[in-house]
């Protein structure tokens, strides 16, 4: 059974409504309200929410509330909204606190965060949230190349990727970066492919997790894609950038596509996987040629909105 859902959504507690694929069975704990950059072009998740950070009091409170029903079964948690490294170090440290009192059988901590928070936090402040019990980040970096991250509005550049992921990784933290395949569209997959492995290879993150941009309503992307000024790219286009990006990555990485947007199940070890991984690609590559059936298949994941 999936920790927090049911008896809590019995009660007043407040959940974050996204999280990572791979905390589905955590606890989840929501500290803000919403996302405090919210402009990114291809993001509709909290569009129209007004961000506010959450009452430390009231976050102890939904803590002692999931307590009482779930004490012995948490094992892992995850704190929301989209960027907790927002709260005063002293704030989340003392929500950790409450975490780690009330369950004892934690293994994991993790947050969504944005690096240009983390390239602003003082190192010894990332290191004393490390070391109260946050245990991993998953940033999304969407892409490396400089134009395109200026053109979804992300509001970091590539040189601060490279420094909050070290940043993050020296303070101790598992680092999980997001990477958006087609965000550059049917034209810029190239740059986005060889940007994104130039910050990744600099920055060799614990985890590299991969999304296939689909246009979601209520994002100017979506928008730009109506007026016929963003051409989504296709799945052969989306394939070659992921075998490129592939092929120019030197990480130690986890590669993982574990979402439903994906047009192929890549998981593996990075570089021991990497060359199975491209096999894979090229097999799908050559289906998409002979198969009809394969091709529609792909092409209907465009229509995924909801995500
Ligand atoms: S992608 Fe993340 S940082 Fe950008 S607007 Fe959405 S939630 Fe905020």
């Amino acid at each position: 059974m999936t920790i927090g859902r049911f008896g809590l959504r019995r009660r007043q507690y407040d959940f974050p409504p996204y999280r990572p694929p791979s905390e589905a069975n955590s606890l989840l704990l929501r500290v803000t309200r919403g996302c405090p950059w919210n402009r990114c072009t291809f993001c509709s998740m909290y569009k129209g929410m007004k961000f506010e950070r959450r009452d430390l009091e009231e976050v102890l409170e939904d803590i002692s509330m999931a307590r009482e029903l779930y004490s012995e079964r948490v094992r892992t948690v995850f704190i929301g909204d989209s960027n907790s490294l927002v709260l005063k170090t002293e704030d989340l440290v003392k929500i950790l606190n409450g975490l780690y009192a009330s369950f004892p059988h934690i293994e994991r901590v993790t947050s969504y965060a944005r690096a240009k928070t983390i390239a602003k936090k003082p190192l010894e402040e990332l290191k004393k949230i490390f070391e109260a019990g946050l245990n991993r980040l998953h940033v999304g970096l969407e892409t490396g190349d400089r134009e395109l991250l200026a053109e979804i509005d992300k509001g970091a550049t590539p040189e601060e990727m490279i420094e909050a992921g070290r940043k993050a990784k020296e303070a101790g933290f598992e680092y999980s970066l997001y990477v958006l395949l087609g965000i550059g569209g049917e034209e810029k997959w190239e740059q986005h492919a060889r940007g994104t492995a130039e910050v990744l290879n600099q920055i060799d993150p614990h985890f590299i997790r991969v999304r296939t941009f689909i246009p979601q309503p209520n994002s100017q992307l979506y928008e730009a894609m109506e007026e016929g000024k963003f051409h989504p790219a296709s799945p052969e286009t989306v394939l070659k950038e992921t075998r490129l990006l592939l092929k120019e990555l030197q990480v130690t990485s986890q590669f993982l596509s574990d979402h439903i947007s994906n047009l192929v199940p890549l998981h593996g070890k990075l570089p021991e996987d990497q060359e199975e991984m491209i096999r894979l690609i090229d097999e799908v590559l050559k289906g998409l040629q002979e198969d009809r059936l394969l091709r529609e298949e792909l092409e209907a994941r465009r229509h995924l909105t909801s995500l």
